[in-house]
């Protein structure tokens, strides 16, 4: 009876608790639906790339699926290094907890037999194609990086309520503004249907965006400290050999991470800090002891985000060396004026978490902002932002070089 309540819980809210507290299960379409009304996000948009990879029987060969080829590979390998074995004991404290996780998952076979059906949902067994983008997509990046990038607008079309309708209907007016390095605002209770260069976009209500290269971030810091963000998530460009990664965005050197502005950026009261971090060994230590130092943040608990298929199998091997199934959220705080009051979340916050989900398009992280609300100093709600962002959510600053990626209309279906 418990576990039934818990499913539907979970139909309603796309997050499902299970009996240890500390795992968790999103599903991210579940969760994002919730933040739109006149809209509701694609699955096939959203699990694109996975169950393309299903569909096309690509299993343990591309996609997220790495293969026998691969587990050859790095059976051959030789001893490892010491960067590999601190990687590896790093792996060892992780495994135990990532395993019980999992093996809570396994037993909730309520909740796996929604997630199968993910699969028909989508249209995906149907054998069509599910989604693309238009060959001739010039992406937001690119239109960034050109001279005439200044000139950019974008026009939102806010909604009018007409008085003399006697249906009380409701008409648009334009609003055109710069679409980059300008602080571009919903501010209206409902989404806001937008239009740059023949392409459409939603942007959630009450949420905004800044689209800017990282040079220019330092125009999101607030000019009293009583204004700034007790939120701030980040999902940096990790450099990473990968071809698919070169393909989709660019990177950046660790070394320019330092120069985010995350104290000037924080709450005077203080600020929850998320950062999202590949497996290398390389970028933990950096963090470790050069970024969280640089940015002034004490660092306090680690997230595990595990990845697994619509069946509930995990997408590669947990040992699998380079490839593994899950991704660090690092969390930590930026002191305040008000240290005991960030002391006391401290203690709060759940030492490790794991978050179970099907990953959507490459490097799309799972939308976990209300996880992580009552673990934020200051004044409630509190302010939020993203760095690096994709896409958009209701009451956050959304920044980064493509912040409405995922907000185009198809990855939208009208309701
Ligand atoms: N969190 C995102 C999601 O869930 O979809 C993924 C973020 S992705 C790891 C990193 C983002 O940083 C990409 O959108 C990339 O284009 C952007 N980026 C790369 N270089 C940048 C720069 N110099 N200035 C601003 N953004 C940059």
């Amino acid at each position: 009876c418990l576990a039934r309540d818990e499913l539907s819980v979970f139909l309603e809210s796309g997050i499902y608790r299970f009996v240890d507290s500390r795992f968790i299960f999103v599903d991210p379409v579940r969760v994002l639906n919730r933040l739109y009304s006149r809209f509701r996000v694609s699955p096939a948009g959203y699990y694109s790339r996975f169950f393309e990879c299903e569909r096309k029987g690509l299993e343990n060969k591309d996609c997220l699926l790495y293969g026998k080829k691969r587990k050859r590979k790095e059976k051959k390998l030789r001893c490892l290094n010491e960067k590999e074995c601190a990687a590896d004991r790093r792996h060892q404290v992780a495994k135990p907890l990532l395993l019980k996780a999992y093996e809570s998952l396994l037993q909730a076979t309520d909740l796996l037999s929604v997630t199968r059906s993910l699969n028909r949902e989508s249209g995906c067994s149907e054998g069509r194609k599910l989604f693309d983008l238009p060959s001739d997509h010039q992406s937001l990046i690119e239109h960034g990086r050109v001279w005439q990038a200044p000139l950019y607008e974008i026009t939102l079309k806010l909604p009018e309520h007409d008085q003399s309708s006697e249906v009380g209907g409701s008409s648009f007016k334009d609003r055109v503004v710069p679409l980059f390095n300008n602080l571009v605002v919903n501010e209206t209770s409902d989404e806001v249907e937008a239009e740059f260069l023949d392409h459409q976009y939603i942007l959630p209500r009450e949420s905004c965006f800044y689209m800017s290269d990282l040079r220019l971030v330092h125009n999101l810091i607030p000019a009293e400290a009583s204004s700034g963000f007790s939120l701030i998530l980040i999902d940096p460009p990790w450099e990473n050999g990968s071809a698919q990664q070169k393909s989709k965005y660019p990177t950046l050197p660790n070394r320019h991470f330092l120069a985010l502005p995350i104290k000037k950026l924080s709450h005077g009261k203080g600020a929850l800090v998320a950062l999202w971090v590949t497996n290398r060994e390389k970028f933990h230590r950096f963090i470790d002891l050069e970024l969280f130092p640089a940015w002034g943040v004490i660092h306090i608990s680690t997230y595990y985000w595990l990845k697994v298929k619509a069946d509930g199998s995990l997408i590669s091997d947990l040992d699998l060396f380079h490839h593994r199934p899950y991704e660090c959220l690092l969390l930590g705080y930026c002191y305040g004026e008000d240290v005991k009051d960030v002391k006391l979340l401290e203690q709060t916050l759940p030492k490790d978490r794991v978050i179970i989900s099907i990953p959507g398009d490459y490097s799309r992280k799972p939308p976990i902002a209300e996880l992580l609300q009552e673990y934020v100093p200051g004044p409630k709600p509190g302010r939020c932002i993203e760095l690096f962002a994709r896409e958009m959510n209701p009451g956050w600053l959304s920044w980064g070089n493509e912040p409405l990626h995922f907000q185009e209309s198809q990855y939208f279906i009208r309701t």
